[in-house]
């Protein structure tokens, strides 16, 4: 597609790149087929079709609205555009070009921005966000429906072995994680204890900066990034560590990518690439033969999380650690379509997220299983929050004896 990029942007890093990726694009509409929003809204502008145009239309210089901006709103970030496309256009790094420039040259309503702020300043903050939690559950019972499904009761996690073997491995707490789900990473030591491989958290390691990058506070996602990195880099450094394992793939998709957010810091550039080529989801760590099962575990449906099968390409490597547990895998329509959770976006977007996460929970029902796994603490509370079979994430199930 060709552009001529207006003066604001042109032979700018980001305009080069924006321009290389629409060059790319030749409209053919193949990606709309597999776009939740344009599935659940009809509208070209809600496809990723239609949203390479207006992105295309705004770096041109043409006027931007308030609708402009209220389609990339809606657009999940889930990626499933990419995997469709067959020219390899890259709409997540598009999206957040376009979507800074249309953040900048309009201007949101103030009950809008007071929510975005609030959602950017208490997320990213683990104990702000425990003590928020701990409220929420002395009040649940006073909470309107939509809000009591998202606060979830109490977990233990659980023992966390201590470090015993040479094999070591960094693990991320996490923002919300350690307090929606701490017995993700407790689950996650234990059976990479069994396999002889040793996981530590680093101290003062938080949020991993897409919670503020994707609410648009991109310079402020990548101080969180820079903060993550600097947490990391003395055992990074110093080789007592041969990997990062993420144990909730929307974190993990953001760390991969840590080497392309900050290229354009010279300061951290190096050290954010090498963070990123130490960084795996656990499911890469793992193999079949690790988590081998004598017996038979059970019905499970999987749902892959965009951030997994889109964001990171990984497929298929949950689905064989389950079956190599013993468990069965029951058959889900569409596994490729969100689930709504993404990010903040069910709480932004609640009627989308909600129809997206309907149909999905019908979809993973369809096949009668014992309980759901997913690979990402955000898609785990979203779809627990509506359904009846237990949502837990995979490695909890692999952690059962
Ligand atoms: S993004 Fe890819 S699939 Fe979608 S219209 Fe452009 S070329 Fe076609
Ligand atoms: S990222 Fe997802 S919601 Fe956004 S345009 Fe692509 S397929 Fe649609």
């Amino acid at each position: 597609m060709q552009t001529e990029l207006a003066d604001f942007i042109r032979n700018t890093p980001e305009g080069d790149e924006a321009q290389a990726i629409l060059r790319k694009c030749v409209h053919c509409g193949f990606c709309t087929a597999t776009c939740p929003t344009y599935q659940v809204l009809g509208d070209d502008l809600d496809s990723p079709r239609g949203r390479i145009y207006l992105m295309k239309r705004a770096l041109e210089g043409a006027p931007v609205t308030d609708k402009t901006r209220l389609h990339l709103d809606r657009c999940l970030t889930c990626r499933a555009c990419e995997t469709t496309c067959p020219s390899g256009v890259r709409y997540g790094r598009l999206v957040d070009i376009g979507r800074a420039v249309v953040e900048s040259k309009t201007r949101r309503g103030p009950l809008e921005r007071a929510r975005r702020a609030l959602l950017a300043r208490t997320l990213p903050r683990p104990r702000l966000f425990a003590a928020g939690l701990a409220l929420g559950r002395l009040a649940r019972p006073l909470l309107p429906p939509a809000l009591r499904a998202k606060v979830p009761a109490r977990a233990t996690p659980g023992a966390w072995p201590a470090p015993r073997h040479a094999r070591k491995m960094l693990a991320l707490a996490g923002c919300v994680q350690s307090s929606l789900a701490p017995s993700i990473n407790a689950a996650a030591a234990r059976v990479l204890d069994r396999a002889g491989i040793s996981l530590i958290e680093a101290p003062g390691a938080g949020c991993c900066g897409a919670l503020r990058f994707h609410l648009n506070y991109q310079e402020q996602g990548r101080d969180d990034m820079r903060a993550l990195i600097d947490a990391w880099w003395p055992r990074a450094a110093s080789g007592e560590i041969e990997a990062i394992v993420m144990t909730a793939s929307g974190c993990g998709v953001t760390v991969k990518e840590y080497g392309h957010y900050l290229a354009g810091d010279e300061r951290y550039r190096e050290k954010a690439a090498r963070i990123s080529a130490l960084t795996g989801d656990l499911c890469e760590v793992l193999t079949p033969q690790m988590v081998a099962g004598g017996r038979a575990r059970g019905k499970v449906a999987f749902q892959s999380p965009c951030t997994l099968q889109h964001g990171q390409q990984i497929r298929g490597k949950v689905e064989a650690l389950l079956r190599a547990a013993g468990y069965e895998l029951t058959p889900v329509n569409d596994a490729h379509l969100c689930c709504g959770s993404a990010g903040t976006y069910s709480l932004l977007h609640p009627e989308i997220a909600g129809e997206l996460r309907s149909r999905k929970l019908a979809a993973l029902n369809a096949g009668a299983p014992e309980v759901i796994a997913t690979a990402n603490v955000g898609c785990l509370s979203h779809l627990q929050g509506a359904s009846a079979t237990p949502v837990k994430h995979w490695i909890e199930l692999l952690d059962v004896k």
